[in-house]
């Protein structure tokens, strides 16, 4: 007898405690196109200051969407992490993603880096920029991403492949910036610049500027930092152009809450607690990038690459005016 009286209690407490435990601590499902390793640790953070628990599905930008919509209300995934405004615009036009009204993310994130329809949010920012040999190369040569198509650059430019999202947004913005026709012009005058046929990333391009193939390039600055991490001798610098017009051309990884999230609510505090002063460096300097919260300051070893002016377009022309980079860029011979 008074053994079933303790089964039964034994039994009403453990009942106790697994419904307990999931009333109290929330929990989270995050599609992420950023690798595990850029992301644990912002998890491990969050999940130990709220007690909620993140799990978590990594694969490429293109697969985590195609997935999206094919669960469409059966999702799991409350939150969709991914890199490239172009990206992220694609995935709420795709209507995966759900506009959230929110004051601290208001606050956090300038206008240009997020949806003006507030689906989806920059977190950190990459400037996409220049990057020379300072062996063969003195700054003051340099001045904006159309004078790369200038007579004296014939030969020594470098690109990675117009296939890559980033030179997608990179010549959308030029062409919101210029107009289609200045920005056509732009493009013809890189390719005929090119002293070797474009890479297919951004290392590879450095790389080859190292190896004597050409003298510049456009990359992302944090595949640039990697670089110079490894050699701090490397014969690179990086170069800000267009800081009398445009400024840089910048672009962001940036996250935004599933349309069928179940967790919602959850979603949108984990998305305001990224944006703030707390998890800004963290997230950003994770690669190597700079906060979008204005109230925080990059790291010292990115603050070190200088000083610039970066463009303040709305980041959505990178994805509404994608298809339209990608056509000019074929027209133009860039592959
Ligand atoms: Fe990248």
């Amino acid at each position: 007898m008074n053994q079933i009286r303790f089964f039964v209690l034994l039994l009403v407490m453990s009942l106790f405690l697994i419904f307990s435990g999931q009333a109290f601590s929330e929990q989270l499902v995050v599609y992420s196109a950023r690798n595990e390793q850029l992301i644990k640790p912002l998890f491990d953070a969050y999940t130990e200051k709220t007690g909620t628990r993140i799990t978590y599905v990594t694969d490429k930008a293109g697969p985590l969407l195609q997935r999206l919509k094919a669960e469409g209300k059966n999702t799991r995934a409350d939150l969709l992490i991914t890199v490239d405004a172009g990206n992220l615009w694609h995935a709420a036009e795709q209507g995966v993603l759900q506009p959230v009204q929110s004051k601290t993310l208001e606050t956090n994130i300038p206008d240009h880096l997020k949806d003006p329809d507030n689906r989806w949010f920059g977190l950190s920012l990459r400037a996409r920029t220049i990057v020379y040999s300072t062996e063969r190369v003195k700054p003051e040569e340099l001045s904006t991403y159309a004078a790369l198509g200038a007579p004296q650059w014939q030969e020594r430019l470098l690109l990675r492949t117009s296939k890559k999202v980033y030179n997608q947004s990179l010549v959308a913005m030029l062409i919101a910036e210029y107009g289609e026709a200045k920005a056509e012009e732009i493009v013809r005058s890189w390719v005929a610049n090119l002293a070797a046929a474009p890479f297919s990333n951004d290392t590879k391009t450095m790389e080859a500027i190292l190896a004597g193939q050409g003298d510049a390039a456009i990359v992302n600055t944090y595949y640039f930092g990697r670089m110079l991490k490894k050699d701090p001798d490397l014969k690179l610098a990086l170069f800000w152009p267009n800081q009398d017009s445009t400024g840089v051309h910048v672009n962001v990884s940036g996250a935004g809450v599933t349309k069928f999230a179940k967790n919602q609510e959850a979603a949108v505090k984990f998305l305001e607690w990224l944006s703030s002063e707390e998890a800004q460096n963290l997230f950003a300097d994770a690669n190597m990038e700079y906060p979008v919260n204005p109230k925080v300051e990059a790291h010292d070893y990115v603050k070190a690459w200088g000083e610039f002016k970066a463009s303040e377009q709305n980041l959505a022309n990178a994805g509404k005016l994608q298809e339209a980079a990608i056509k000019l860029m074929d027209r133009a011979g860039y592959r």
